[in-house]
């Protein structure tokens, strides 16, 4: 506090010499404990901090427009000669000024306005202001723009630089920024850490006479110089914006290093498995596994063996058979005497898999529990005993795995399928229930394959296997984009004549919003529509607020072809396995996201029949929508599809953390700035060679107390 008020007497910062990563920012002039602690929802501690808290984009109060160029919600200085100002009084009580320059005019309408306002807006005088032309009624308006008037005709903007507006919270205000950036511009910057040695950096950025420092690149996109393109600015090209892009991807790649390196520390049951129980489960597979899977299994079952915790990915197209995969996995901790969980993302995928398992490992005289949300109190409180006192080896089931209530007695072996549901919290809260000084080895599989240049640059800490191979038989899914208006009727005709045929269907009812009961009564309705048009024909349905039994009743019975047409909501986007299904239908498609379409077409084309999907939609149809049905049109291939859902929706919400902001940059956003990607991993090499003491420094200053998040 002490240091506080000095600095409001004196009016600078009073400890020149130390690092700004260690001055609080408290120490800056207008900010006490309740600015700090609003300051601290940004994640804005220190003076550093400050500094690189960026602006997110500039006024541009420099050039003047003029009025007759001017276009809608465009921000620009205009001047012009008051011709009319008076006080009207319509709905609301305004005063409107009418200014010219000789190529047009506009309207300022303002509500609120002093006397003396009213009267400084002389005829003939000249005003300047900037604000946001809108299209009013009578040509273009500013409502309350910043302004100034003078007798004289004033020359050029208001300013000769660009205004910076910062990314903010409430109560903190873009004066408030703009005066403690300065402060810190001024007084701590000059000591700020020069992590980076210039031999580090690649060449565009030490493009000799143009070298930037760390200092002049936070200087420049706080307070661009005059003259600066904006144009480079707002696309995050400026050689500053670059330098701390380039340094913050380097710091992300620093820390997942060490977090690895981290790991590499840490201890887990070496879990073994002998080739006879090995060949005892294949036999109950009941098929060959493809050359793929046997790698993939080879691989993880080496992982496994070892001491190491084992972090691998497993990525598969829909179909490939991944949970082949889990249940070797599941199968070598159990014969370890090692508990294993295999948790999913949806109550109905999750019994899928139950099933499965029990299928395959009670014959192996390997119990399989299962937990949910929905499980009925006494059955949940004997699997939960089970789980603690160690009787039980292997647990199915959601989330509910992971509540606080369970315990394990040694948890060895964490399955998570689909992973991009999860959050990065759900895999913390799995850490915290292995045993004492114990790492749970994790097996995470997903169909979503992750893009090579993010696969290298952040599951840098995962290992990756792929199975690339479908099993012997699989086709390729026809598909075709139809409105739903005019074609329903033929649509309808095509789904009896593939009942007659004896091929099965799946008719995917629309998704109205994020309401479960909505989204049964659509898939009810849907369901009562089809049973009158499709007489004779067996239709049932199967949607998330049915119990598990009744759920699992119809699934039964559209296994054995009992039932031939189920209506569905999403809930059967993972998992469900039937061959005879050779149609689906899909309704809404133009709500759904590409990767969740594509998991509900490989619900089809598993068995013999040429499979087809048609996929409906409501017009009228945007860009983005328009695109996805393409895509899907015209591949089948898992990994383009991925590919271009990443394109369309960033990275952050394809890795599943975007809630947590795990992979939330300062700067530097890994779609736009991937050409530098490829740049990293040799610069870091030359870093660690130079500087290897820096790099600490480096991973706090951009990754944070948010480093333990990175790899949960
Ligand atoms: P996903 O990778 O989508 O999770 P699953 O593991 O659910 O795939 O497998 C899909 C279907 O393919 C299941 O019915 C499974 O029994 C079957 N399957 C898996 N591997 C093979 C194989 N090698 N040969 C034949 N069928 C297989
Ligand atoms: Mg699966």
């Amino acid at each position: 506090m002490s240091k506080k008020k000095s600095n409001l007497l004196s009016g600078s910062n009073k400890e020149p010499t130390a690092n700004p990563a260690e001055v609080p920012v408290t120490s800056l002039s207008g900010v006490g404990p309740q600015m700090a602690a609003k300051l601290e929802r940004l994640h804005v501690h220190n003076v550093q901090d400050v500094l690189f808290h960026l602006p997110h984009r500039y006024d541009d109060r420099t050039s003047v427009t003029e009025i007759g160029a001017l276009l809608p919600n465009l921000s620009t200085v205009i001047i012009g000669q008051v011709e009319l100002s008076q006080v009207v009084f319509g709905r609301r009580r305004s005063l409107l000024v009418r200014i010219s320059d000789g190529t047009g005019s506009l309207t300022i309408r303002m509500f609120y306005f002093s006397r003396q306002q009213e009267k400084g807006f002389k005829r003939g005088h000249w005003v300047r202001c900037f604000g946001e032309a809108r299209r009013g009624a009578k040509g273009f308006e500013l409502i309350h723009p910043e302004y100034r008037v003078s007798a004289e005709k004033p020359e050029g903007g208001f300013e000769d630089t660009l205004k910076p507006v910062y990314p903010t919270t409430e109560g903190v205000s873009q004066t408030l920024w703009r005066k403690i950036t300065e402060q810190a511009l001024q007084d701590s910057l000059p000591h700020i850490n020069e992590l980076l040695t210039q031999s580090c950096l690649p060449p565009h950025l030490i493009d000799a006479s143009n070298t930037v420092s760390l200092a002049d690149a936070i200087k420049a996109i706080h307070r661009p110089a005059v003259g600066t393109d904006i144009a480079s600015l707002r696309a995050a090209t400026s050689q500053a914006h670059q330098r701390l892009i380039f340094e913050e991807l380097l710091a992300h790649h620093f820390s997942l290093k060490k977090s690895r390196m981290d790991r590499e520390t840490e201890i887990a049951m070496p879990l073994t498995l002998s080739k006879q129980r090995y060949a005892d489960l294949l036999e109950q597979f009941g098929f060959e596994l493809t050359n793929a899977q046997q790698r993939v299994c080879a691989e993880v079952s080496a992982n496994l063996q070892l001491e190491k915790p084992m972090m691998r990915l497993v990525q598969g197209d829909v179909g490939s058979g991944k949970t082949v995969v889990a249940a070797q996995a599941i199968l070598q901790a159990a014969e370890t005497k090692v508990q294993s969980v295999l948790m999913a993302p949806t109550e109905l995928l999750a019994e899928q898999h139950y099933q499965t398992l029990r299928e395959w490992f009670e014959p192996l005289g390997l119990e399989v529990g299962w937990l949910a949300s929905k499980t009925p109190a006494p059955q949940k409180r004997e699997t939960l005993e089970k789980l603690r006192n160690g009787e039980l080896l292997i647990a199915v089931g959601t989330h509910a795995l992971i509540q606080e209530s369970v315990e394990y007695r040694m948890l060895g072996l964490v399955v998570i399928d689909e992973q991009h549901r999860f959050g990065v919290d759900q895999r913390l809260a799995l850490r915290e229930k292995t045993p004492e000084g114990r790492a749970a080895h994790q097996l995470v599989m997903t169909a979503t394959p992750i893009p090579r240049t993010l696969a290298m640059s952040f599951y840098a800490d995962l290992d990756v296997s792929s199975i690339d191979e479908l099993p012997p038989g699989r086709k390729t899914v026809d598909t075709v984009v139809i409105p739903s208006e005019t074609k329903r009727q033929e649509v309808i005709e095509r789904v009896r004549s593939a009942c007659q045929q004896g091929r099965q269907v799946y008719w995917v009812c629309p998704l109205i919003d994020e309401s479960e009961v909505l989204n049964a009564q659509a898939a009810t309705d849907t369901e009562q529509e089809l049973q009158i048009q499709l007489e004779g024909i067996n239709v049932g349905l199967v949607h998330g607020r049915l119990k598990a039994a009744e759920k699992e009743q119809v699934m039964n019975a559209f296994r054995k072809a009992q039932i031939q047409v189920l209506v569905a909501t999403t809930v059967i986007e993972v998992g469900v396995d039937v061959p005879n299904a050779s149609l689906m239908i899909i309704e809404n498609s133009e709500r759904m996201g590409l990767a969740q379409l594509h998991q509900l077409r490989g619900r089809v084309g598993r068995g013999s029949e040429k499979s087809y999907c048609i996929l409906l939609y409501r017009q009228p149809l945007g860009q983005h929508a328009k695109e996805r049905l393409k895509t899907l049109r015209e591949t089948n291939d898992g990994f383009v599809i991925a590919e271009k859902d990443l394109e369309m929706r960033g990275a952050g919400e394809l890795l599943g953390t975007r809630q947590t902001g795990s992979l939330s940059f300062k700067i530097a956003d890994i779609l736009r700035d991937q050409a530098l990607l490829p740049q990293i991993e040799p610069c870091a090499k030359l870093l660690a060679e130079a500087k290897p003491q820096n790099i600490d420094a480096l991973i706090e200053r951009w990754v944070g107390s948010r480093e333990g998040y990175v790899n949960a």
